[in-house]
């Protein structure tokens, strides 16, 4: 379980007061391709940098941080592959996953953080570090993955990347919008 942080072993003073545990691990991109499901839209293309600071806060725990890597995404046009660079900053907050509300106590208060930071879980005092990337993968992904704003996409006759090849398809599809605008000039 290298993708785990025990949360025990947050190191303390000499004192005895908690001190911030500052996490640095680089996880090589086949360490993911073991977890990763094949439904993900996304493939881990570079080491994967992780850097954070954890903190004690009660039962929970904050880890501010960033990550950072390259990711393999699929065009949603051409469908060949391109990757994007990934450097998302984050800011969590753990609180102990509670599978059964402990009886007698007056159940289902659950406490709100003031704050806006993200709620996310912890379990067997430990982080789960491959979900907090892969969740910080997720958001970075873009909304509609293209591999340059200006792909043309496949023909959607014969399938050929027109981005690099011509194929000798015609007509050309016209925007139905655009026929029947032409409907309209040529009848003047
Ligand atoms: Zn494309
Ligand atoms: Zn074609």
């Amino acid at each position: 379980m290298k993708m785990q942080f025990d949360l025990r072993q947050l190191g303390r003073h000499k004192g005895g007061s908690l001190r911030d545990e500052h996490v640095d691990r680089t996880f090589q991109a086949s360490e993911f391709d073991a977890s990763v499901g094949t439904d993900e839209e996304y493939k881990v293309a570079a080491p994967v940098h992780l850097e954070m600071d954890v903190h004690k806060d009660g039962e929970a725990y904050r880890a501010t941080g960033r990550v950072a890597t390259k990711l393999q995404l699929e065009c949603g046009r051409c469908l060949e592959p391109f990757e994007i660079a990934v450097d998302s900053p984050f800011e969590l907050r753990y609180v102990p996953l509670v599978e059964v509300p402990p009886a007698g106590e007056d159940g289902g208060e659950r406490e709100v953080a003031e704050d806006d930071l993200t709620t996310a879980f912890y379990k067997e005092d430990s982080i789960d570090l491959g979900e907090l990337m892969h969740e910080q993968f997720v958001l970075a992904l873009p909304m509609k993955p293209l591999c340059k704003e200006s792909c043309k996409g496949l023909c959607v006759h014969c399938g050929a990347n027109r981005n690099g090849e011509t194929c000798a398809c015609a007509p050309e599809w016209t925007d139905p919008r655009l026929a029947a605008l032409k409907g309209l000039l040529d009848r003047k």
